[in-house]
């Protein structure tokens, strides 16, 4: 279980904040509104009240010993600014932030923090990712143009062997699991019978996945 705090619980914030509990994990969350403290006090391990300009307010949260803090400050740049350097100051090892500008980015940079979020756009690229590949449900990207996709296995492969429908070799993609229903074959067989909506999770390079796409839609 790993202790996060999220300043800021508007929609993003407290989206991450209660997908985090979900998630077993420790969660403070902060806003200076007492309305969305309030909200959120009974599903968080703990909110508070603060302004986090403030910089006793913020060392008071002890938030040094977080593994990470997500600044989740929407419209205000200037409060986001001010609270990622009073908690550089502090000494958080890890720091994430939500960014809406440019500028912004720019100085969240120059000030290191570990990973600036731009929601919309990120959103955005992954739609469309989506969009063009409909049969893939999810992906990650691995960097380096490596992916693990989930596809639905469509009705026109069920009955079909996996080995009918992709070689590791000349396809150059692996077979990571096969889900149905509530069970998972990791490394299934090559002759794993195919059922109409079940889960393949492939991970292969992104050209790769595309060239093979046509067989599974
Ligand atoms: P959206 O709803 O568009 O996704 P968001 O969730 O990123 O936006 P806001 O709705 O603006 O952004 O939420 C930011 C939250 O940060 C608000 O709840 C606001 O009260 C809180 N906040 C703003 N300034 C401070 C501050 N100085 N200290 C603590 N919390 C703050």
């Amino acid at each position: 279980m790993a202790q996060f705090a999220i300043i800021g619980l508007g929609r993003f914030g407290s989206a991450a904040a209660l997908e985090l509990m979900k998630m077993g994990h420790s969660v403070l969350g902060v806003d200076t509104n007492p309305k969305l403290v309030d909200k959120y006090a009974d599903q968080l391990s703990r909110a508070v009240i603060a302004d986090v300009t403030d910089k006793l307010a913020l060392e008071e949260l002890g938030l040094d010993n977080f593994d990470v803090v997500l600044v989740a400050i929407g419209d205000d740049i200037e409060a986001c600014l001010v609270c990622v350097v009073h908690l550089k100051s502090f000494g958080v090892p890890t720091i994430w932030v939500k960014a809406t500008t440019h500028t912004q980015h720019l100085i969240l940079a120059k000030l290191g923090v570990s990973r600036i979020i731009h929601p919309e756009e990120e959103m955005g690229i992954r739609v469309a990712q989506i969009l063009s590949y409909p049969m893939v449900n999810d992906y990650i990207s691995l960097g380096n143009g490596d992916f693990v996709v989930e596809i639905t296995i469509s009705p026109h492969l069920d009955g079909q062997t996996l080995a009918s429908v992709l070689d590791p070799h000349t396809d150059n993609v692996n077979v990571l699991l096969i889900k149905h229903r509530s069970s998972t074959t990791l490394n299934p067989d090559p002759q794993h019978i195919l059922q109409a909506k079940d889960l393949l999770v492939l991970f292969g390079q992104l050209s790769a996945l595309r060239s093979i796409a046509p067989k599974l839609v």
